[in-house]
């Protein structure tokens, strides 16, 4: 019988950083703030816990797959991959790392929230063109490709962009 292996946190931990959001295949979850909870239940299983970014996203169960390949990978005999229903997910939460690899996409990164900082207009235009980086930019439609994107137009370079949205 395989002698059964201890696996630390910080090993599940930079596993999961080969799941990415499938909308934004550049950042991890882990840098998007999604994970939650990681319990080592005993040497042979692992519970993740994670907040999806929007309610009702359609790619949280391709997420929640990868997590279990993943861990599988990782050698775990039982993996439970439960959606964190008690913290809500908001774009603060995501690491200042995914705001960069955002940016570098193409995509706005929504802006960051100061403490008890509501949305509001101003904050809700705040917003950096990820061409020119101007902040001379506008609210062109609420729905982008997805979701969790808004079309804005930059007047600086005349160029329209998408926006990842903010969430409080
Ligand atoms: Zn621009």
């Amino acid at each position: 019988m395989a002698e059964v292996k201890n696996i630390s946190e910080e090993e599940v931990w930079s596993a999961l950083e080969n799941v990415k959001d499938p909308e934004i295949p550049v950042i991890s979850i882990v840098e998007m703030g999604m994970i939650t909870g990681v319990e080592l239940t005993s040497t042979s299983k692992c519970v993740v816990t994670m907040t999806p970014t929007f309610v009702g996203c359609p790619a949280i169960g391709m997420m929640k797959k990868d997590i279990a390949e993943q861990m599988t990978k990782l050698g775990f005999e039982e993996v439970e991959v439960r959606v964190d229903l008690a913290t809500s997910w908001t774009s603060d939460r995501m690491q200042p790392e995914a705001k960069r690899k955002l940016e570098k996409f193409g995509l706005a990164p929504p802006p960051s929230l100061l403490a008890d900082e509501e949305l509001s207009e101003e904050v809700l235009n705040r917003v950096r063109c990820p061409h020119c980086g101007s902040t001379d930019t506008t609210l062109r439609s609420s729905f982008g490709s997805t979701l969790c994107r808004a079309i804005r137009f930059c007047f600086h370079c005349k160029q329209g962009f998408e926006q990842f949205k903010p969430v409080q």
